[in-house]
């Protein structure tokens, strides 16, 4: 059954609000953008139809704030809110409290976000659906003694991992049974301050893995495609830096079986909306489950140049109930590279918010900036300090890497400091070229 939305809320900010706000506009629905007071003057709130300041700068007042949020989408008269990805993206009472207002949720339902956002559960049904999944814990640990005697098992290292974890916070890799006990209570710890749960659990440590995963769309039909995979291997501290599509890690052969196997996956838990498998890949190609995000990822443009489609289009459609395109109807092309620019030093990568005195974006075939900053913008210093994306597409990985060179060597941005000169350094690394490295690579290069 198909229901028309006309009027979307974007409970978000920054650049994914106007990357939303682009796509509700060219499908011809009405965008209300919400903000925060530090927010008020960000330029691009006068692209959306209607905008409405919802509280402090502080996210807790205002992109975190659930009333203040559900109030602006009645107020709106919005028949639908896109989470975009971080804030209340996976929050499952905020889903059930748009439920209980009659407003659509574009995303999953409340069931399956809660069965996948806690990491321990989410790997044991993903055993039961025959998804392989790096060895450990079965479900959370209940104490050190239990830690110890799994570690034995599986063999050191191992990593204790957050259950309620994301971004790369509650995790502890454990070289030997003397520094479990201490790694332990400092991963629950974390976990408890960090997320209000000190679930945790134990996993194999995969020595030097690539991290690849799979974006999938589900309808409300039982269809279940595949928009490829993404390699999001170069990362700091856990957080991905630069992520590209297809992984050319991979073979055809086990790049079919991965894929095949997330369509599976999505399958089994009747997973409904825009998700992504993630998996770690050893040295023999063998993937893993590690989680899966139930909303849309800040690396999704990569899977769009490859395929052609609007991700976030897809998501509406979800929504209103429409079927999506099949399996065959397109087939992923070329090679597509994203980089993340945060206003972060280059070298030491601490924050650096201020006013872009000068703003020039690079253009050219093939190059997508997804960024809401502008000449004279001030960045908060109360969010994420990502301020834009940089996307470009060829048709090898040789071409993309050049384009990208080009690209970053053509994006100015002055006033603050930002992460672009540490890409134009990693567009010209023999290691990055060659395809070298993992998801360890960047803590042994700064090291050096
Ligand atoms: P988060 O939800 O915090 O992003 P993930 O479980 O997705 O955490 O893991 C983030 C990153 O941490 C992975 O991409 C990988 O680099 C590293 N990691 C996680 N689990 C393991 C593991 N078992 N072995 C090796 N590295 C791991």
């Amino acid at each position: 059954m198909e229901k028309k939305i006309k009027r979307i809320l974007i409970a978000n900010r920054g650049e994914i609000a106007l990357r939303a706000i682009r796509t509700i506009k060219e499908m011809g629905k009405e965008s209300i953008a919400v903000y925060s007071i530090a927010d008020k003057n960000a330029s691009y709130l006068n692209f959306a139809d209607g905008t409405i300041c919802i509280g402090g700068a502080k996210s807790a007042q205002s992109y975190l704030n659930i009333p203040a949020i559900i109030s602006a989408a009645e107020i709106s008269e919005s028949d639908a809110i896109f989470p975009g990805y971080g804030f209340l993206s996976e929050n499952q009472s905020f889903v059930e409290v748009c439920s209980h207002h009659g407003i659509e949720f574009i995303g999953p339902s409340v069931e399956v976000m809660a069965l996948m956002s806690d990491k321990s559960k989410a790997k044991e049904v993903m055993v039961k659906a025959g998804v392989p999944v790096v060895p450990g814990s079965e479900g959370a640990l209940s104490s050190i003694e239990e830690a110890k005697k799994i570690a034995l098992e599986i063999g050191y290292p191992v990593i204790v991992k957050a259950s309620a974890g994301g971004g790369g916070r509650g995790m502890r890799i454990v070289e030997d049974e003397s520094k479990l006990e201490n790694s332990f209570l400092a991963a629950e710890s974390e976990a408890l301050s960090a997320f209000g749960d000190g679930t945790i659990y134990m996993e194999k440590f995969i020595q030097n893995p690539r991290h690849i995963e799979v974006q999938i769309l589900a309808d409300k039909h039982g269809n279940v495609i595949h928009v490829g995979e993404r390699d999001c291997s170069m990362q700091r501290r856990h957080q991905k830096l630069i992520e590209e599509s297809p992984a050319v890690f991979l073979d055809e052969v086990s790049r079919q079986k991965l894929l095949e196997t997330a369509v599976k996956a999505a399958k089994f838990i009747n997973y409904v909306g825009a998700g992504t498998f993630e998996f770690l890949a050893d040295s023999d190609r063998n993937f893993y489950f590690i989680e899966m995000n139930t909303r849309l990822q800040v690396e999704h443009p990569v899977s769009e140049m490859c395929s052609g489609l609007d991700i976030i289009e897809q998501m509406i459609n979800i929504a209103e109930g429409k079927e999506l395109p099949s399996q065959e109807s397109f087939k992923n092309k070329g090679h597509s590279i994203e980089c993340r620019i945060t206003a972060e030093d280059p070298v030491k990568f601490i924050p650096n918010p201020g006013v872009i005195s000068k703003y020039n974006v690079p253009g050219g075939k093939d190059v997508r900036v997804d960024s809401h900053a502008y000449s004279g913008y001030a960045v908060p210093p109360h969010y994420d300090s990502m301020i834009g994306k940089l996307i470009v597409w060829a048709e090898t990985r040789e071409k993309a890497i050049a384009k990208m060179k080009r690209a970053l060597m053509e994006y100015e941005i002055e006033g603050i400091k930002t992460t672009i000169p540490f890409h134009i350094n990693m567009m010209d690394n023999e290691d990055f070229i060659n395809n070298k490295f993992d998801t360890k690579y960047l803590e042994k290069y700064m090291q050096k």
